[in-house]
């Protein structure tokens, strides 16, 4: 039977019943997508009118994260409500508590992932290595941290960046020029737009992976393959199945993915970055409380995919088997390459995922194609 209006912690939502999803991006189209297969329906909320998410969905709300209203009539039409993006204002997550909304991952992981300083601090709780790092809200903090951490280092803004946005490094050489130091650290803070941020040690990996996990309500964890992560342009470029790895690092890596999930009570799917470094020494990177890029090729290479895993956790259900039945490789299609869908059509053993986005701006994510080896 379906459950009214929300989704106590305990119930199940059976097929049928009203899934809302905060943002309208191609991670939305695919959680849509995926609920729909599971007789499910999708309402998407977002700002934009034209959302690839909205073209798959029973319904869209365009409004503001912030508009009280809009928000109210959504929660009362949907039966649990999850995001496809971590920027999610807190506000938002406020005003859907006062409704009495079921959030499901809850506003914990949030909290820990939308700033660059708490997710490092926690990442520490948790045991997991971290690159060498220091708040930063001025030239002052910069110097310091500077001194701290040594060069090269990256400068990162606390909050809102993505894709290699709101970063800036800072190299470990300055030019012969009278004051070149100074004017490095001036240029840095300018172009995080002297907003809080972070100074990171640049981490010399040796490569970078991820893991895609899913937690259901009852606590159960499925995990996935670590995929080698190629990125461009600070943008994810491929996903590579199996990654190079040894064995020990493998598992170092479920574990602490495997403790970030529970420390959390996290609920639905979330990706964990690490760097791996020469010796197989782990850093992590950062992780996403949502679907994440470098888990699509669980679409074609694995029985239940991230995004059917993400919508099991959700509605209460059993997670399914994580385990991959290919080696495959997943690439991104970004601006213009989308061009060449008909080429990747005729390839064998490669299965094509467009967003349906309009136009092909540079750098962005226009869709991806899954090539089993
Ligand atoms: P992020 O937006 O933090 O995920 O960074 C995007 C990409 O920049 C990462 O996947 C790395 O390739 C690179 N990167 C970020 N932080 C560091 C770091 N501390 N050391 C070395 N490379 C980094």
């Amino acid at each position: 039977m379906r459950i009214a209006t929300s989704l106590a912690s305990s119930s199940v939502l059976a097929p049928g019943g009203v899934i809302g999803i905060l943002g309208g991006g191609q991670l939305g189209r695919m959680l849509a997508k995926a609920a729909a297969r599971l007789g499910f329906k999708t309402y998407i909320y977002a700002p934009e009118a034209v959302a690839p998410a909205g073209d798959v969905s029973a319904a869209r709300y365009v409004a503001y994260y912030t508009d009280e209203t809009s928000l109210a009539h959504f929660a009362e039409r949907v039966d649990v409500i999850t995001y496809e993006f971590e920027n999610v204002p807190a506000e938002t997550v406020e005003i859907l508590a006062k409704l009495g909304a079921t959030v499901r991952p809850g506003a914990k992981a949030l909290e820990k992932a939308q700033d660059r300083l708490v997710e490092k601090q926690f990442l520490q709780e948790i045991g997991a290595g971290t690159a060498a790092f220091h708040g930063v809200d001025s030239i002052t903090d910069l110097e310091a941290g500077l001194n701290r951490v040594g060069r090269p280092a990256i400068l990162k803004t606390r909050r809102l960046g993505y894709d290699g946005k709101g970063q800036t490094r800072l190299t470990d050489k300055d030019t012969d020029l009278p004051g070149a130091y100074e004017k490095a650290i001036e240029f840095a803070w300018a172009e995080v737009g002297a907003a809080p941020s972070i100074l990171e040690a640049f981490v010399p990996f040796e490569r970078e992976i991820s893991i895609i996990a899913a937690r259901g309500a009852n606590g159960d964890i499925a995990m996935y393959d670590p995929a080698e992560n190629v990125h461009r342009e600070g943008i994810l470029k491929s996903s590579t199945l199996p990654a190079k790895i040894s064995s020990e690092t493998e598992k170092k890596a479920r574990e602490i993915t495997m403790a970030l999930m529970n420390a959390l009570e996290y609920v639905g799917a979330a990706g964990v970055e690490f760097f791996v470094l020469k010796g197989g020494d782990l850093v992590v990177n950062e992780f996403a409380p949502r679907v994440h890029n470098s888990g699509h090729w669980t679409q074609d290479a694995c029985a239940v995919c991230q995004f059917e895993q993400h919508i099991r956790a959700v509605a209460g259900w059993p997670l399914g088997n994580p385990n991959r039945h290919s080696d495959v490789v997943m690439e991104n299609l970004i601006g213009d390459e989308a061009n060449a869908w008909l080429e990747i059509l005729r390839e064998k053993n490669a299965a094509l995922h467009l967003y349906g986005k309009r136009e092909a701006r540079t750098g962005r994510k226009m869709g991806h194609v899954n090539r089993l080896k």
